[in-house]
């Protein structure tokens, strides 16, 4: 048993969580880690400084990214991305289509809460997000500061989230692209939060997490704040049979998940070997390429 401890799932203000940066890395000293990676929304925005104050206080960092693949609804697909190289042209290539998704849907959802009547402009939503990646979370803090709503979840129910007065889906990357995309970014693919694709059966889980395999995944998010202790169990299992990496963390996001701390997934905590693990692909052949060039 370890009694070192990580945390691989995180978002700053690069994305939608409410801390910079370097910020992050100052909660992950005070959590007690040993070492932490950011995986903001379709960005990699933050890492440079991520990685700049984790090295200046003596913790070990790894880059990331999240990437939101389609998947039938009710059901999403989200892929973490570890260790991509903030060089690679092909890195580059993937967060300007994340991000050109992103920006064909955020006037729609601006246009039709002006004509539910709602007081807000895309200048406001833009100048919320503060940076490249403007999403839902921004457009719900606006709502809920000018009192249309009492709460973020209100914001998604009444609004935002699929069935809500507001809602428009982002392009997405079918999973097939987001992992080659991962993969040539010199990153290593992993299964954020499974619990979030609402497979109805362990066998369907099996049998979707097997086609990504024959894509690239190489590992699978086994502790995440949405994740009870049984499920832990069963995607640990799950992960070992498969012979996947195994990876871990809080999703942390600042005050825009107040419940959610950092270095706890659901008050359990991740252990340093997932961060080895994935350190050790990493040198062994993940970033290979990008190294060589
Ligand atoms: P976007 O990137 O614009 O698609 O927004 C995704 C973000 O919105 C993620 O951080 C989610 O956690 C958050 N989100 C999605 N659905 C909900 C919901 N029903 N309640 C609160 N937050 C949500
Ligand atoms: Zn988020
Ligand atoms: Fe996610
Ligand atoms: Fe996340």
């Amino acid at each position: 048993m370890s009694d070192s401890f990580v945390d691989l799932h995180s978002h700053s203000t690069a994305s939608d969580g409410t801390l910079a940066p370097a910020e992050v890395a100052r909660v992950a000293v005070r959590a007690g880690l040993a070492g932490w990676a950011l995986t903001d929304h379709d960005t990699i925005g933050g890492v440079a400084e991520a990685g700049e104050e984790s090295v200046r206080l003596g913790i070990d960092f790894l880059a990331g990214i999240e990437i939101s693949a389609e998947y039938p609804h009710p059901g999403t697909m989200h892929i973490l991305g570890y260790g991509v190289d903030p060089q690679n042209a092909t890195l580059s290539d993937l967060t300007r289509q994340l991000i050109e998704g992103r920006d064909n849907r955020n006037p729609k959802i601006v246009k039709r809460l002006q004509e539910l009547g709602v007081v807000i402009s895309m200048e406001e939503v833009e100048k919320e997000a503060g940076g490249v990646v403007v999403g839902r979370p921004h457009i719900a803090a606006i709502l809920q500061r000018k009192g249309y709503v009492s709460s973020i979840k209100e914001a998604f129910n009444k609004y935002l989230a699929p069935g809500g007065a507001a809602y428009f889906d982002k392009e997405r990357l079918s999973p097939r692209r987001a992992l080659e995309m991962i993969v040539e970014s010199g990153g290593i693919p992993v299964l954020a939060h499974p619990v979030q694709l609402r497979c109805e059966s362990d066998e369907k889980l099996e049998a979707v997490v097997r086609e990504l395999m024959e894509m690239g995944l190489a590992g699978m998010e086994v502790m995440h704040s949405d994740h009870t202790s049984e499920l832990v169990s069963k995607y640990t299992a799950m992960a070992d049979r498969l012979g996947l990496l195994k990876s871990g963390g809080s999703d942390f996001h600042g005050g825009n998940k107040k419940d959610i701390e950092l270095g706890y997934a659901r008050g359990q905590r991740v252990p340093r070997e997932f961060l080895d693990g994935l350190f050790e692909r990493l040198r062994s052949g993940g970033v290979a390429k990008a190294v060589r060039e």
